[in-house]
């Protein structure tokens, strides 16, 4: 498995990085997953835009152009013994002479690239639903930045795992936020409901796409702060993310989401539209 470490490709195993890099001591750095189906990034334009509005947000440069993150990307893709991928990025503040909060003043940033198999949910996820638990979200005020320091987000999703669940829903306030590593839709009286994006949630690739789906198919959208009532009495509740795709969410906290208790009408649609989408791109 090839990977890309700061200018050269190299096994995965053998990637080193020194221990005073800022990545490992402060999870000072920013990342993005990108899909790969039969080899093909899904969406890599959007992926590179998030990346460089990440590290805007955290003032560090664009290290790479597009056209060199593309070649780097579609090198370590062909390289792969899979065909569908999930390619990890990285970009860290780079390492320190000593340990400082504050910036050095020269950043020499560490630049990651991996590929892995890409393991999309099994059919039975779909066809039956997924169950998540709720928390309230305790991470910091800036979601919107793809940050590695992940803490917050690890565990409230081991809180998922721990009811035996596979995602947490997190609320704020009384409003719907996003997932522990997924955005989060409402569907109710035929109407999808998208929280709208804001400092506190990342601005999902797969939740653009879903978007872009409901819009193209005439499927009512409505996008604006969801309450917390409103979502734990939706019809149907689906996550989303480029790994998982698009997810319905059948119980919450141990409540039946919609009456049945089961995926809905809309969530099967998109989940269509979805599928639909990527052959389409991807031919
Ligand atoms: N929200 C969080 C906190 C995430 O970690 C992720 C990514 O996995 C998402 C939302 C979904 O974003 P995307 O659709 O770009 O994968």
């Amino acid at each position: 498995n090839t990977a890309y470490l700061n200018g050269e490709f190299l096994p995965l195993a053998e990637a080193r990085v020194p221990v005073m890099d800022r990545g490992f001591l402060f999870g000072d750095g920013v990342y993005e997953v990108i899909p790969v189906y039969s080899r093909r990034p899904f969406r890599l334009a959007e992926h590179l835009r998030r990346l460089a509005a990440s590290l805007a947000a955290i003032r560090l440069e664009v290290p790479l152009a597009d056209a060199e993150w593309t070649h780097i990307i579609e090198r370590i893709v062909a390289a792969a013994e899979f065909q569908d991928q999930s390619v990890y990025l990285q970009v860290t503040r780079g390492p320190m002479a000593v340990r400082n909060h504050a910036f050095p003043a020269v950043a020499t940033p560490t630049v990651f690239v991996m590929t892995e198999p890409l393991v999309t949910p099994p059919a039975e996820l779909r066809e039956h639903g997924i169950a998540a638990v709720s928390a309230a979200d305790n991470r910091w005020h800036r979601c919107d930045i793809k940050a590695t320091s992940l803490l917050a987000n690890c565990l409230l999703r081991q809180r998922a795992v721990d009811h035996g669940c596979a995602e947490t829903v997190l609320f704020r306030d009384g409003f719907l936020i996003e997932g522990a590593a997924s955005n989060i839709f409402a569907v109710k009286d035929g109407v999808l409901l998208a929280p709208i994006k804001n400092h506190l949630m990342l601005p999902g690739i797969t939740y653009d796409v879903v978007l872009e789906l409901a819009a193209q198919h005439g499927l009512p959208t409505q996008v604006r702060d969801v309450l917390e009532d409103e979502a734990r009495n939706a019809d149907e509740l689906w996550m989303t993310s480029s790994t998982k795709e698009v997810l319905p969410i059948v119980m919450l906290d141990d409540r039946k989401v919609g009456a049945g208790g089961t995926p809905g009408p809309a969530f099967k649609q998109m989940y269509g539209w979805y599928q639909q989408f990527k052959a389409s791109v991807m031919r």
